[in-house]
């Protein structure tokens, strides 16, 4: 969400700097772009709303700078327009800036009172305008940041130039994430480190309430008032993980790469036996409860483990979602684990859902993505998915490696719990091995979903429905569909259409059908019989290869059987790639769809 670069170095190409950092971050949502740099004397902005392309249409790429800040917006407060769009200049001060400051309209009050004016609709032009007041009366701008930063509330990190300082850079980071990028005589700063791989991939990652000033060769940070030593960490890139390699878009690859990523996140748990399970992974048996945090497609996914915690590791669990936990009262037992999922480990929502948690004393654990994230450093406790770099905004891999992760650790507690069969571990061992290949059969059924997603392009109403694990994965069929399609879409417990939803079942209603539980089949397939006795064009997605009644359903897709615990990463594929092709069919910006962003840095 919103992407913040910054360079200070010798070189004078500055304006390209900021424009190719910010082309790497298009990835993360955005709906206006800007960039400020000292020319000579001044500094210039030039920002424009829209793609990045505008901007880039009307940018002097030869003019000589070597310092500027750079951002893509996404929009909070006030509208996608130019006038809103970063950087902000107010005095001598120009900022960046990502993430929300929640005291704005006190602040705002305040600085009016005091003669300032506004011409953005932002909080972060008011940050702006605090930072130019408080250096009326003190010209040290890291004092100055430092009481800006006492004053303000909320999630910020801030990119700042001032007119006084032409070779400073000024960096400011609370609860939003920033990074600077090191190397010789040039620095960077980032929302995300591979903005500036291309440059450097020697970087530091600020922690919270951090601050400092950045020159061409030099850093002092400083938090709380007190310099702070920092450390100069290594990214390890592998430049294939940016590459499309031939597919239309990154989302198709991706949703192409979960074979392999299923065999990483599983293999180092379980190869040709589950010695790694016994051994790498925590012991959770101590824990009475379950509570899982997430947003999104990390919710579904932690819906998914809930039933498989509770069916194979007998452990009682709870899904909640990110930004009502936060503020909610917890009610966490002692003996609770809090598991808080994200793929990019920087969710504003679920690192404060995790601190609400370390602040209650209970034991966390991370189940995430990004190695080193800010999620993944407060976590007593990390498990990694090896989803690698995943760029499509719309998850694919990284929701199908959280599923797996999960039911790595339901099958943990299930081994050491004594609640599992010799047969049933050989039996789990031979699915494991055959999952990829069975993956691969129905990511190449690409006709059938061509033709499903040409009928269900022409609705703008659609409904899913599952029961258990297969309503967890409705639910992210359902939400992958609006992401990237636009279509309207929801997803129901199957018994609980009828208290209510069936009444919007007509005629060529599609509703999607999900069957693979074998111990709640004949239950959803009642309520497919209901839908379809009103009209509905059934879509009908099982693993019952029983030769049912064709009547009840219009349309089938088979998927294989595979053990229990590992279904969902089959049943999830179709859901995926229908989405997809219905995506396509609209023509939509399927990478990138509109109002979306793929680190969800704001609450
Ligand atoms: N809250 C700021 C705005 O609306 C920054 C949003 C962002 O993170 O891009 O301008």
């Amino acid at each position: 969400m919103c992407g913040i670069v910054g360079y200070v170095g010798k070189k004078d190409n500055c304006v390209r700097v900021l424009i190719d950092g910010l082309e790497k971050l298009e990835y993360r949502g955005y709906d206006s772009a800007g960039i400020a740099y000292f020319n000579g004397e001044k500094i210039n902005i030039v920002k424009e709303s829209g793609k990045l392309e505008n901007l880039k249409n009307i940018v002097n790429f030869n003019d000589q700078s070597q310092i500027g800040i750079g951002h893509t917006r996404w929009a909070t407060h006030g509208g996608a327009k130019k006038q809103n769009s970063h950087p902000h200049k107010i005095g001598k001060f120009t900022i960046v800036h990502n993430g929300i400051i929640e005291n704005y309209a006190n602040l705002k009050n305040d600085l009016i009172k005091k003669g300032y004016t506004f011409n953005s609709d932002t909080d972060t032009e008011v940050a702006c305008a605090l930072i130019d007041y408080l250096y009326e009366n003190d010209k040290n701008i890291a004092n100055v940041i430092k009481k800006a930063n006492e004053i303000m509330i909320g999630s910020y990190a801030i990119g700042i130039l001032c007119d006084d300082e032409p070779n400073n850079l000024y960096v400011i980071k609370n609860k939003s994430p920033l990074i600077i990028g090191v190397s010789e005589d040039e620095k960077f700063i980032a929302s995300d480190v591979p903005a500036i791989l291309d440059k450097t991939d020697n970087y530091i990652s600020l922690d919270d309430g951090d601050y400092g000033v950045i020159t061409k060769d030099n850093i002092k940070l400083y938090n709380s008032g007190k310099e702070k030593e920092f450390k100069i960490q290594k990214f390890e890139f592998d430049a294939d993980l940016m590459d499309k390699k031939g597919y239309p878009h990154y989302m198709l690859k991706e949703i192409h790469e979960q074979p392999d990523v299923f065999k990483k996140t599983v293999n180092p748990y379980i190869n040709n036996d589950f010695d790694g399970l016994m051994k790498k992974m925590p012991d959770f048996t101590k824990y009475s409860k379950v509570r899982i945090v997430a947003c999104g497609s990390a919710t579904h996914a932690a819906l998914v483990g809930k039933q498989m915690l509770e069916e194979y590791g007998n452990v009682k669990t709870d899904v909640e979602t990110a930004s009502e936990f936060r503020y909610s009262k917890p009610f966490l037992n002692k003996d609770e684990l809090v598991i808080v999922i994200s793929q990019s480990g920087e969710t504003a929502d679920t690192l404060e859902a995790l601190k609400l948690a370390k602040d209650n004393k209970n034991d966390t654990l991370g189940i995430i993505n990004a190695k080193g994230s800010s999620i993944a450093r407060c976590s007593n406790m990390v498990l990694y998915t090896e989803a690698g770099k995943e760029i499509a905004v719309a998850t694919t891999k990284a929701y199908s490696a959280q599923v797996a992760m999960l039911s790595l650790i339901a099958l943990n507690l299930s081994c050491k719990k004594n609640l599992i069969s010799k047969e049933e571990m050989m039996d789990i061992l031979k699915s494991v091995r055959n999952l990829p290949n069975q993956m691969q059969e129905l990511l190449d059924k690409n006709d059938e979903y061509e033709q499903i997603a040409k009928k269900l392009a022409e609705h703008n109403d659609i409904f899913f429905i599952g029961r258990k694990v297969d309503y967890a994965l409705a639910q992210e069929g359902s939400l992958k569909l609006k992401e990237i399609s636009y279509t309207h879409s929801e997803a129901y417990a199957a018994g609980e259409l009828k208290h209510g939803t069936i009444s919007l079942i007509e005629s060529g209603t599609p509703v999607i059908a999900i069957v693979t539980d074998d111990f709640i089949a004949p239950k959803t397939i009642s309520n497919m019989i209901e839908v379809k006795s009103r009209g509905a064009d059934v879509l009908y997605i099982t693993n019952r290869n029983n030769d049912e009644d064709d009547k009840l359903y219009d349309n089938r897709i088979i998927i294989p059987r595979t053990h229990k615990l590992f279904q969902p990463l089959l049943t999830i594929i179709p859901l995926q790639k229908i989405a997809y092709e219905v995506a396509k069919i609209k023509g939509c910006n399927i990478d990138k769809p509109k109002n979306l962003a793929k680190s969800v840095t704001v609450e």
